[in-house]
């Protein structure tokens, strides 16, 4: 267990994962959650994805989660007759929504979202294939869009097409999603990601549609345009997590704004009580190199500083030449990143805010505890996860391990910054056994040393969820003395 690094890392799975060993070497490195990108590759190919990451997982003895990213409603423009065109800067460029699919030239494209003429304006700034592309809209008529190239270059088939500013008004759930939501319940994984999720609406609908398929997956909120930052606060309410999807973000609001974003959305996320990760081009020039370039260590680096719960990789590992040096240096980095936060100033902030119910404010009061205390752990008794997510919402050093008997639980604090999961099932201890039997665990993973103190929190019945009650601060002792509480 790699205790020495709190913040998580995320990784897409793909062609270049696809070998069993290089997985198992992901895992090794350091792979907390493995990501599945639903906008490429088949059914089959995700199916066998989990399958070899679940395997792997076991295999190596560690907790992975899964998260399946669905594609949702990403508007592109369709093919080119030759595949690729030019587009030189000043020329005349027509989007076109009833052009035949594969007739496009380097004058004009088709679009198979045919409400895009009904939700441009002339004036308006579009941007193809990531933010490459530039053009300004002059004049729409019926089914085409007459545009100027501001920034030209090479366009090829089905590049992604935004406009600045947002407010392309695709629902965030299209036919695709539906059954690749049903397709997630049954593969049993983790974490859904929304993309271009609009509002608590969108969220709240993946997530009646995933239960009605009976799954248990936690809903991610990917923020990656204009809507989603206006309508934060309500997507916070409804969602387990979200995700700075900083590829879409950038291009819908100007990259200049992404840091700052960045920085809101990760503060408000912990907040509120929600996970964060952080994703996209952290460590781009890994897709062709076995290093990463300064300023890709300085950009995951201020997300741990940040104090984002994960770190992510996409085409770095998907389809990238080193899928396993990429998560190395990813955890480099983040233990190089934490070792400056140690000992810093531990502000445990919302001083006037009122706790929601019992098992937050035995969360705050551990935490305030932890950090006011030479601690060596946290042990939270849990069934679904949720004291250890409030305690590891404020900031600390000290480890914070979710005992629990179930797997899923397991696989979902997999996210969660500073915390660990160690299998253990209480329900047949009495509480003189239960002491010792934590503190055997403990020690077996050598994860303390006897005499240390150890925070532990449970409730008063066992196997039940949401009943964490109390706190207590214990000394860790060998079997023959166990249960020595700190007077
Ligand atoms: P994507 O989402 O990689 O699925 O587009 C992440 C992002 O937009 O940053
Ligand atoms: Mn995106």
């Amino acid at each position: 267990m790699d205790t020495q690094r709190r913040t998580k890392i995320v990784a897409t799975l793909g062609p270049a994962t696809d070998e069993p060993s290089v997985i198992a070497d992901m895992i090794k490195a350091g792979l907390d959650v493995a990501r599945l990108n639903f906008s490429h590759g088949t059914r089959e190919s995700q199916r066998r994805r989990v399958e070899m990451v679940r395997e792997a997982a076991r295999d190596s003895g560690r907790y992975v989660g899964v998260l399946a990213d669905l594609a949702g409603p990403k508007i592109r423009i369709e093919s080119f007759h030759e595949g690729k065109v030019q587009l030189a800067e000043g020329a005349p460029f027509t989007l076109d929504t009833g052009l035949d699919p594969n007739a496009g030239t380097a004058t004009e494209v088709g679009c198979a979202y045919t409400n895009l003429p009904a939700d441009v304006h002339s004036g308006d700034t579009l941007l193809l294939s990531d933010g490459q592309i530039v053009l300004e809209v002059e004049n729409v008529a019926g089914t085409r869009i007459s545009c100027v190239v501001r920034s030209g270059g090479e366009l090829s088939n089905r590049k992604g097409l935004n406009r600045q500013g947002g407010g392309i008004s695709a629902p965030a759930l299209t036919d695709k999603d539906l059954g690749d939501i049903r397709l997630a319940a049954e593969l049993g994984i983790d974490y859904l990601a929304v993309s271009f999720a609009r509002d608590a609406d969108d969220m709240r609908r993946a997530q009646s549609e995933l239960r009605r398929w009976r799954g248990d997956a936690r809903v991610v909120a990917k923020i990656e345009r204009h809507e989603a930052l206006d309508n934060l606060s309500s997507i916070l309410s409804v969602s387990h997590a979200v995700m700075v999807a900083r590829g879409d973000l950038g291009v819908e609001m100007g990259y200049a704004e992404l840091t700052g974003l960045q920085k809101t959305i990760i503060r408000q996320s912990l907040a509120r009580n929600r996970v964060v990760i952080t994703a996209t081009q952290m460590m781009e020039s890994m897709i062709q190199n076995p290093i990463p370039t300064r300023a890709e260590v300085s950009d995951v680096a201020n997300a741990v500083l940040d104090g984002t719960d994960a770190v992510m990789l996409s085409a770095e590992t998907a389809t990238g030449r080193y899928p396993i040096k990429a998560v190395q240096a990813m955890a480099e980095v983040i233990r190089g990143a934490e070792k400056y936060q140690l000992g810093a100033p531990r502000r445990m902030g919302r001083a006037e805010e009122e706790f929601g119910n019992t098992e937050e404010a035995i969360s705050r009061a551990v935490m305030y505890t932890a950090n006011h205390m030479r601690v060596r752990a946290i042990v939270a008794l849990t069934e679904s996860g949720m004291t250890p997510l409030w305690m590891s919402r404020i900031r600390s050093d000290i480890p914070i391990y979710a005992f629990t008997r179930h797997e899923a639980t397991r696989q979902r604090v997999t996210l969660y910054r500073g915390v660990y999961a160690v299998p253990f099932d209480l329900m047949q201890l009495d509480t003189g056994a239960l002491y010792s039997a934590i503190f055997d665990r403990l020690l077996e993973l050598g994860l303390v040393d006897v005499n240390d103190l150890v925070i532990l929190t449970k409730g008063e019945q066992s196997g039940v969820s949401g009943g964490t009650n109390s706190l207590q601060i214990l000394r860790v002792v060998r079997r023959a003395a166990a249960g020595a509480a700190v007077s």
